[in-house]
Order: structure tokens, then C-alpha cells, then sequence
């Protein structure tokens, strides 16, 4: 066996339906008086839910969170927060909220109470993002890592499917790299293969019944898992080449891992190939077909299945395969401009993956 250095980080979770209501009880337990709700105008109706259910623990609301945490929303949050003399922050919402509640704990060290709604997974993770004239910068700091998340899976029964299969995606990817990262350990990996599992196999579920709530559950477990392995372990090509793809090219975030995936684990077939048995396992197929299984999975699911239909142009492969390149993070397989353009201009059309020799 491999040496290897496995970390705790030690926060709450509350897992359950109905959960939410334990909202002013975790408050409490952190010693807390006036927590500031934070969602996305578009999920205004769930803040004020929070803050009913928070009643005098309430310090005020913010619904002006967008995605990959625009520097201005994080200032006109901060204004807010000294205004209102607020002592802790509880985002409500997907990863762009939950981003919001970061970048703001990272300038006031207050503590988190997240309540996820989507499955990307940041909840469980240190890692903070800000975006200021189009450069999103990223980072790692324990002060942003919520220190206690509810889980309630009747907040995801309003997710759209279309959002429900690619975030579902996004999760399965947190696991993949897991697998393979530069500090992956038997732990993660044994996380990661659980949740590669249980997405896998509740996600067609949901597609035939948003209601299912068993499989609700399910797919919100796997992305607790998913964030957990990204929270712990390193990231290597597929997250690099889908922070180039958002950033530089701004295509949706959870889209473009669900098209991006299948390819990188067929790049990586030959420099991670336990990873690739694990995976072939996780998804129940051959394990010299994972890639094609988990596009075949994707395609059955009715979401795009190349960059092209999410919007990326031809003429800028050329480029985003450049800047993906220069400064590479850890990857199992050696990473090569022409390989990754190849890579990107299969993923372009949706051509079904292959094991590729790199
Ligand atoms: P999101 O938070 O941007 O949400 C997308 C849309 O769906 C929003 O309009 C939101 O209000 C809506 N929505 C969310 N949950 C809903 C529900 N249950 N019902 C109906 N509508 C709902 O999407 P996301 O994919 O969760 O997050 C993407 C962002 O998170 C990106 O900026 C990405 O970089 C970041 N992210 C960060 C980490 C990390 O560890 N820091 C991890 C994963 C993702």
C-alpha cells in the first residue's frame, strides 16, 4: 500500500427531510445571535423562509447572489453585514450562494450554516472564489469551510431536471479526480467510489420522477460525498480545464463538467487505471468502456452531451487548449497542448469516448 497523509476536517451535518428547521438550533449551538440569510434573487421565497424560521436570530437578508461570486455583490454584502451588526452567515441555495457566504467569511471569519440545494458540493469544501474583471481567483482558507450544513432533500424537489442530471455530474466529477489527485488517500477513494455509485443510480431516477424521494435523498448523499472527496483530496485536469472553460469562456459551470468528464477519465485511463477500474465498478460497466458508459449515462440523461451545444466555438479551441496548459494542475497522465486540443475537440463535437493511449 502507498503511504499516504489523510486530514480531518471536522464540521456538522444534519441529513433528513424536514431538516430545515433545524436552522436556529445550529445557530444556537454556535453561540450565534444574528445570522445574515443569503440566496439568489431567484430563490428569495427560501431566504424568507429561513429568516421566518430564524425569528429573532435573523440579522438580515441578501438575494443578490450570481454566480462565480461577482467582486460587487461581495462588497454590497459586506456593507450589509456591518450594517446590520451581523455575527454569522446561513446561504441557502447552490454553490453560488454558498460561494457568496465564503468570499464574505473570508474577510470576518464569521461561521457558515449552509443549506445546499443543488448538488455541486461546495458546502463541504475550503475552497473560496471571487471573480473581478472576468478573472475568477480561487483559494483554500478552513476559516470559509461552513461549520455545519443541513442536508434537507425536499429543498432539491424544485430543482430543474436539466440542473438536477449536470450538478448531479458535477458531483460524480468532485469523486473522479478524487480518485486520482496528487494526495488521494484509501479513505476519499472509498468515499468516492460511493458516491460515483449512488449518483449513477439515482439520477435516472429523478429524471423519471422529480418527486422520487428516496432517490432524492440518494443523489443529495452522493453530492455530500462528492464534496467531501473535493473538500479533502486535490483536483488534477478535468477540474483545470473546466475552471478555463467557465472562466475564460464563460460557460455553465455544471454543464460544461458534465460534457468535459467523460473525456478526461479516458484521458487519465493510462496514468490512473485502479481509478479506472473503481469508476468502471461505481457505474456497473466493463472497465475498458467507463468513459463511454458514463456519455452513454449523460446521453440517456437529455443533457448536452458537447460544447457546442453550451456554446463554446470551434475557432477558440486553439486558445483555451494553450491557457489550459500553461500552468497545469497535478494530472496523472503527462499533460500535452496537442493531446488536450484533441481532448477539447472531441468534447466539442460529443464524440463518445474512448480508453485513449497518451
Ligand atoms: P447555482 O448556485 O449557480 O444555482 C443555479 C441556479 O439554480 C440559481 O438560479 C439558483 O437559484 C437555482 N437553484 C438552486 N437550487 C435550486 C432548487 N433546489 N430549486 C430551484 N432552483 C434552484 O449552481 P451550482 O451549480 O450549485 O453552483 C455553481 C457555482 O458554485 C459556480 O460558481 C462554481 O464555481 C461554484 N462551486 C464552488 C465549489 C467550491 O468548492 N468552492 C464547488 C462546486 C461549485
Amino acid at each position: 500500500m502507498e503511504s499516504f497523509v489523510y486530514e480531518v476536517q471536522a464540521n456538522r451535518v444534519i441529513f433528513g427531510t424536514g431538516k430545515i428547521k433545524k436552522v436556529q438550533f445550529e445557530l444556537k449551538k454556535l453561540g450565534r445571535k444574528r445570522g445574515l440569510v443569503i440566496s439568489t434573487q431567484e430563490q428569495s421565497e427560501l431566504a424568507e423562509k429561513v429568516q421566518s424560521l430564524l425569528s429573532n436570530l435573523c440579522g438580515g437578508v441578501y438575494t443578490k447572489a450570481r454566480q462565480h461570486v461577482p467582486l460587487d455583490t461581495v462588497e454590497e454584502a459586506l456593507k450589509l453585514v456591518r450594517k446590520q451588526n451581523v455575527d454569522s452567515l446561513i446561504p441557502v441555495g447552490g454553490g453560488s450562494s454558498i460561494g457568496l457566504a465564503k468570499a464574505i467569511a473570508l474577510h470576518t471569519s464569521f461561521p457558515i450554516v449552509a443549506i445546499p440545494t443543488t448538488y455541486a458540493g461546495s458546502e463541504m469544501t475550503p475552497i473560496w472564489g471571487i471573480t473581478e474583471n472576468g478573472l475568477k481567483k480561487t483559494g483554500k482558507n478552513l476559516v470559509v469551510k461552513p461549520k455545519s450544513v443541513i442536508y434537507d432533500p425536499e429543498l432539491t424537489y424544485t430543482l430543474p431536471s436539466r440542473l438536477t442530471v449536470t450538478s448531479g455530474m458535477n458531483a460524480i466529477a468532485h469523486c473522479v479526480e478524487g480518485l486520482y489527485a496528487e494526495n488521494a488517500n484509501p479513505i476519499m477513494s472509498l468515499l468516492a467510489e460511493e458516491g460515483i455509485r449512488t449518483l449513477s443510480l439515482s439520477l435516472p431516477k429523478i429524471l423519471a420522477d422529480p418527486l422520487d424521494t428516496n432517490a432524492r435523498s440518494k443523489a443529495l448523499y452522493g453530492c455530500w460525498l462528492g464534496g467531501t472527496v473535493l473538500g479533502s483530496v486535490g483536483m488534477a485536469l478535468h477540474h483545470k480545464l473546466c475552471h478555463v472553460l467557465g472562466g475564460s469562456y464563460n460557460l455553465p459551470h455544471a454543464e460544461t463538467h458534465t460534457v468535459i468528464l467523460p473525456h478526461v477519465i479516458s484521458y487519465n485511463a493510462n496514468g490512473a487505471p485502479e481509478a479506472i477500474k473503481v469508476i468502471a465498478r461505481a457505474i456497473g460497466c466493463d472497465e475498458n468502456d467507463a468513459p463511454g458508459a458514463l456519455f452513454d449515462l449523460m446521453n440517456s440523461l437529455e443533457v448536452p452531451i458537447s460544447l457546442k451545444e453550451i456554446g463554446m466555438k470551434e475557432s477558440d479551441l486553439d486558445v483555451a487548449a494553450k491557457i489550459a496548459t500553461e500552468t497545469p494542475y497535478y494530472n496523472p497522465s503527462p499533460i500535452n497542448e496537442r493531446a488536450i486540443r484533441q481532448l477539447l475537440e472531441r468534447a466539442y463535437k460529443g464524440i463518445r469516448p474512448q480508453l485513449v493511449n497518451i
